[in-house]
Formats: structure tokens, sequence, C-alpha cells
């Protein structure tokens, strides 16, 4: 056997039965990088303690942040590990989503009136140039008036 494979055999039966990498580990890593970056950033305003104290923060949070990483890929608890994750990915779909619908609704402001429901904060639209007009949420029925 090869030095190379015996690593490759030594990782191996290492990370047997433990988490490994994952979306949410991903996820952890790339904030922890943007928030050494936006630290760095920071800490390049010298003669500002406020913006050198966020600098500060940030390099902590930075360090949590992969320090909970390679904990969560070394972990053998993997029922923990696994619902963790799954609850990630329902909160980054749902992000996903809201950031697409924002695009949608950007994309369309000229010809449609963009507001949210009084009732419920559903999104709700009306053709534009239609005057006031009362609307009724499909969602929770609330009616009120809105300028298109
Ligand atoms: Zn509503």
């Amino acid at each position: 056997m090869s030095f190379w494979e015996k690593i490759k055999q030594t990782l191996r039966s290492f990370m047997n039965g433990r988490n490994g990498v994952d979306q949410f580990s991903i996820a952890l890593m790339w904030t922890g990088i943007a928030c050494s970056l936006l630290s760095s950033i920071l800490g390049s305003f010298v003669n500002r303690p406020l913006l050198a104290f966020l600098s500060m923060i940030l390099s902590l949070a930075s360090m949590v942040l992969y320090v909970y990483c390679i904990y969560r890929m070394f972990s053998r608890n993997l029922e923990k590990r696994r619902a963790e994750n799954r609850r990630y990915i329902t909160f980054a779909d749902r992000q996903k989503k809201k950031a697409s619908q924002a695009v949608y609704r950007f994309k369309h402001r000229k010809v449609y009136k963009y507001f949210k429901c009084p009732g419920c904060k559903a999104w709700l639209r009306l053709k534009r140039g239609s005057g006031v007009a009362t609307v009724t949420c499909s969602r929770c029925h609330t009616s009120f008036t809105q300028k298109s």
C-alpha cells in the first residue's frame, strides 16, 4: 500500500461514524470567511474606535463559526447534526424564495404597485394607474383602501 493510500485509509477510518461535511457546515464556513473579510476591512480604519470594536467582534464571530464548523464535521452525534442540517436547509430555502420574490417585485415595479396586507403582512399588488382601490386580501380577507 502506498503512503497516500495509507493516509486516505486512516482518514476514512477516522471519519467513520462522524458527520463529515454537510450543507450547514459549508454555510458556517462561508459565513466565517465573510466575517473575517469584513473584520479586516473594518480594522483598516484606524482612529475609529467603534469600527475597531466591530472588527474585533466580527473576528471573534468568525472564530466561533470555524470552530463550530469543525466540531460538526467530527461530531459523532449524527442525529442532532442531521436535524441541524435539515433546519438550515429549510431556512436557506425560505431565504432564497424571499430573495427571488423580491427580485420579481423589483422587475415588475413599473407595472404593479406592491404593498403588504396590514392584516397578515402578505405581499399584494395592484396594476399601476388604476387609482385608489378597495383591496380585499385573499389570505386573511382584510379590506382596506390602497393607492395604486
Ligand atoms: Zn392579509
